[in-house]
């Protein structure tokens, strides 16, 4: 089998290139080829001899993502790519503009484990795990479409992040790296169902990203209807692991919070809410839940005065803007569709 060559850092590909006969400063010339001029083809790496070029071509595969469907919402210019792998399964990107600049919502798995209530992505399953090239690949392939330099990415496309642990991080290294597409891990936020143990080998590797866990209710019952994955790790271990996070990496968790009508959305949830985070210092969006097919949770029209009742309490918070609502921005609907 060929080896995928956009998902080897530059130390692999150099180790590789030798194999193949050829020297060292290649290995510079094919990385930048790849990461910087984002060429999906070897023949069009000109600085190479046309015999190398075929060597290269019998060793490596490079897997362009075909992009199958393209919705551009009418409201805010929010695009909604539906992705084909190689092996026929579907993920999806969204291209979202902001005053500041551009930032992408990428996938990590095709399908997800985690059966949350609300969400669209595991209700078809889980099919695989993405290799790095499929994350580099969502990026590049939007950036060659719609001509946009992407400021920021976000992890919180399909699949979860965590669960696909060496393929992200190994993703999030060849993404900031200096020689490639140089993106600094500042502007990148990495968003968890909360597998504690996973957050804590994150800790670890210092990398500088945002953090963002998915909570959406601050007792262990009703999280634990809302996602399975509380029954697993519950509301006082994950809390453990953000604690850790903060200290190990000095860098604020952002807590994910779906405010569903009469279930988690009441002042005494709000006041719950507080009492964990506030001495994490961290950050919460708020956000009001999508409509997916299976989602039979409504959205509350609490927003405002849920937003007031943490403000007030000196919590830092914010309601996420709803971007794309006519194109299903929410995670999984596109990919639900083709199924
Ligand atoms: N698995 C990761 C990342 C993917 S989901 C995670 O759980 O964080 C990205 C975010 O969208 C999560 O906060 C998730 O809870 C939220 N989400 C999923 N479906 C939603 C829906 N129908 N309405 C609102 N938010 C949703």
């Amino acid at each position: 089998m060929k080896t995928d060559i956009l998902s080897l850092t530059p130390e692999e590909l150099q180790d590789e290139i030798t194999v193949t006969g050829g020297q060292k400063f290649r290995a510079e010339q094919i990385f930048n080829w790849l990461h910087v001029k984002k060429t999906t083809n070897f023949s069009e790496m000109s600085n190479l001899s046309e015999q190398f070029r075929q060597k290269l071509t019998a060793y490596f595969c490079i897997k362009p993502l075909i992009i199958r469907k393209k919705l551009v919402s009418e409201y805010d210019y929010t695009v909604k790519y539906l992705y084909g792998l190689n092996d026929g399964e579907n993920i999806e990107t969204v291209l979202m503009k902001y005053r500041h600049g551009a930032s992408l919502c990428i996938s990590t798995q095709a399908g997800c484990k985690m059966n949350c209530a609300f969400c669209a992505s595991g209700a078809y399953g889980f099919k695989r795990n993405l290799k790095p090239s499929e994350m580099l690949g969502q990026l590049y392939e939007t950036e060659r479409d719609s001509g946009i330099d992407v400021k920021s990415i976000v992890l919180m496309g399909i699949g979860e992040p965590l669960d696909n642990f060496g393929n992200t991080v190994k993703f999030l290294r060849l993404l900031s790296d200096k020689s490639g597409r140089n993106m600094s891990l500042r502007h990148v936020s990495l968003s968890t169902c909360g597998l504690s143990d996973r957050i804590d080998e994150l800790a670890k590797l210092k990398l500088g990203l945002t953090l963002s866990v998915s909570l959406h209710a601050a007792d262990d019952k009703t999280r634990s209807r809302l996602m399975p994955v509380n029954d697993v790790f519950n509301i006082d271990r994950l809390m453990a692991s953000c604690r850790n996070y903060f200290k190990e990496t000095g860098r604020r968790i952002s807590f994910e919070y779906a405010l569903i009508k009469g279930l988690n959305d009441s002042f005494e949830a709000a006041d719950r809410l507080v009492k964990l985070i506030k001495p994490l210092g961290a950050h919460v969006n708020l956000i009001t839940v999508n409509p997916t097919l299976k989602n039979t949770h409504h959205a509350s029209g609490n927003a405002k005065v849920f937003y007031e009742r943490l403000t007030s309490s000196g919590i830092n918070a914010t309601i996420r803007r709803t971007l794309g609502a006519d194109i299903n921005a929410a995670c999984g609907q596109l990919r639900g569709q083709e199924n």
